[in-house]
């Protein structure tokens, strides 16, 4: 007889934030899209775990079992609550905000901005690795491809992480910049510099997050107060914020997934201020496994 570890070591665990969603919000749709495209080009088995408020909750559920029925393919889904999460993972909250947040202190909404951070404290302890997707995405091929990664991950890796396809961090270290010319940090991946993370889709090694003493120490205050200083640091991107920093700070921490994995389509930063250099940090040769559809851009068809 299997053990029940070895039965959920079948599922490929999948996360996505739906919240503060009504019945006619661009997110139901975008939300639908997602779903339904992960769901029918799966090849393996699904636990989906949706975080929402239960007024969005009564939108997801028939929303998902329209998915399932359509495509003819089974998954298991499960429900958290928002204000349950946003109580566990306070302290994540309060240190992180003050760096990483544009109007600290608006309650729920931060702790979302953070969550991924402490997903490894949420998720249920037979969860060994996970992936985070943002509702704005949509997929072009099977999501067993991109659990492959893992395999790529070196020894110390905690998480997975597609570019930052705009110059956003080009902005945000332009004092830490114009001190150490030179420096790779805000350059664009296409020509061999770190452009910084996208968190749309993140890749979670949970068994070695759980574990880490290190990454707890990480998280302190005293470490993103070190670290937010060093590199003069002020962002408002909330957990990309903080997987940029430790890409600069503890590169081995972070696995680097291929641009075709988050091909974000916002082109928000081409029209202030940085169309000369916006082409350079766009620029994606990989086939596109997962379109995002960021700023509320449209996702092509195909
Ligand atoms: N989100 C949500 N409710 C909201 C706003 C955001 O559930 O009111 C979730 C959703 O999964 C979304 C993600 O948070 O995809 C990140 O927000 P968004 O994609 O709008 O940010 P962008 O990618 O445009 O920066
Ligand atoms: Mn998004």
């Amino acid at each position: 007889l299997a053990s029940r570890k070895e039965i959920n070591d079948e599922y490929y665990n999948v996360w996505c934030i739906f919240t503060k969603v009504t019945s006619n919000s661009p997110l139901r749709r975008k939300f639908k899209i997602f779903t339904a495209s992960m769901l029918k080009l799966t090849s393996v088995n699904l636990a989906f775990h949706v975080i929402s408020d239960p007024a969005s909750r009564e939108i997801a559920e028939p929303l998902i079992r329209g998915v399932i029925a359509t495509s003819g393919k089974s998954m298991k889904v499960t429900y958290y609550d928002v204000h349950v999460l946003a109580k566990q993972l306070e302290d994540i909250v309060s240190t992180m905000s003050p760096y990483f947040s544009s109007n600290p202190g608006t309650y729920y909404s931060d702790a979302l901005f953070f969550l991924s951070l402490g997903l490894h404290r949420i998720a249920p302890e037979n969860q060994k690795k996970a992936a985070m997707f943002d509702a704005d995405t949509k997929f072009r091929t099977d999501i067993k491809e991109l659990f492959e990664e893992f395999s790529k991950f070196g020894p110390e890796a905690l998480f997975g992480l597609a570019p930052e396809l705009t110059p956003v961090y080009r902005h945000v270290l332009y004092l830490y910049r114009s001190k150490n010319p030179g420096t790779l940090f805000g350059e664009p991946a296409y020509l061999g510099g770190f452009p910084g993370f996208n968190s749309g889709m993140v890749l979670f090694n949970f068994e070695k997050l759980r574990e880490s003493l290190e990454y707890d120490n990480i998280l302190s205050m005293d470490s993103v107060d070190h670290m937010t200083q060093k590199y003069y640091f002020k962002g408002h991107l909330g957990d990309q914020d903080f997987y940029t920093i430790l890409g600069m700070e503890r590169p081995e921490l972070i696995h680097k997934v291929d641009c075709g994995w988050n091909r974000q389509l916002c082109t928000w930063w081409g029209e202030h201020g940085y169309s000369d250099v916006f082409a350079n940090y766009s620029h994606c040769d990989a086939r596109v496994k997962l379109w995002h559809g960021n700023c509320n851009t449209a996702i092509p068809d195909d």
